[in-house]
């Protein structure tokens, strides 16, 4: 049996499509079930539902063979003991910086000033402001980082932005990009070489149905 841990949500729904083009299709809706383990119509592969943060976990330990992360998931667990063969480029978006509209980032960055940022993702932001060497006090959320900056908890979030529609309904403006996130297929190093076969071929599969990547060009 080959175990795949996803999320729900949009990770989940980009995934579909990909599994599909590895012959693999769910056997039950899971939106009408509450069950967190799906059966496939691949007899010899199952699906299991964990929180987003908890798939490099299940995948580390061997809950599950292999996993789809986010890449902000990946950096804050830190990947330790995950293979992490394939570049998925699902669920695009990106980690940024964003404050208040009132709020003179760059003047506060100038002038060396702390500063206090609330974050799900502490580990990049430490690593982002100690390479600008910015002073930070960080925060910890885990979740609804946009309130923090307007009820005076901290000054600035590092969060993922895709359109930008959720920070500009809350009046909070993007003043640095940090990284391009994506979602990462990650597997666990043991089943790999026990279950090699069948995950080499999942991943090829995979690999198959990503669409091209448009060539950088090289005339610019
Ligand atoms: P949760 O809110 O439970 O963390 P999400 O579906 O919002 O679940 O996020 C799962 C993953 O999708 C994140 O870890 C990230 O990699 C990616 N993601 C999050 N927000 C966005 C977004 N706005 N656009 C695209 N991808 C995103
Ligand atoms: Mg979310």
């Amino acid at each position: 049996m080959i175990t795949l841990a996803l999320s729900k949500g949009r990770i989940f729904d980009e995934s579909l499509p990909l599994l599909k083009a590895a012959g693999i299709e769910l056997a039950e809706d899971s939106e009408s079930s509450r069950r967190l383990i799906l059966a496939t119509t691949r007899p010899d592969v199952r699906v299991v539902l964990v929180r987003a943060t908890d798939v490099p976990t299940y995948v580390q330990h061997g809950g599950a063979d292999l996993g789809v992360a986010g890449l902000d998931v990946l950096l804050e667990h830190g990947g330790q003991g995950l293979y992490q063969p394939l570049d998925l480029r699902i669920a695009q978006c990106r980690m940024s910086v964003a404050v208040r509209a009132d709020f003179d980032y760059a003047a506060a960055v100038k002038q060396g000033s702390r500063i206090r940022v609330a974050t799900k993702y502490v580990s990049v932001a430490r690593d982002h402001f100690a390479d600008k060497g910015v002073h930070v006090d960080l925060i910890k959320l885990y979740g609804s980082m946009e309130l923090a900056p307007l009820t005076g908890l901290a000054d600035a979030i590092v969060d993922l932005v895709s359109t930008g529609s959720t920070l500009a309904a809350n009046r909070l403006v993007e003043v640095e990009r940090i990284m391009d996130i994506s979602s990462r297929l990650v597997v666990n190093q043991a089943a790999l070489k026990l279950k090699q076969q069948p995950i080499r071929r999942i991943i090829e599969a995979f690999e198959s149905a990503l669409p091209a990547v448009p060539a950088k060009s090289g005339q610019e």
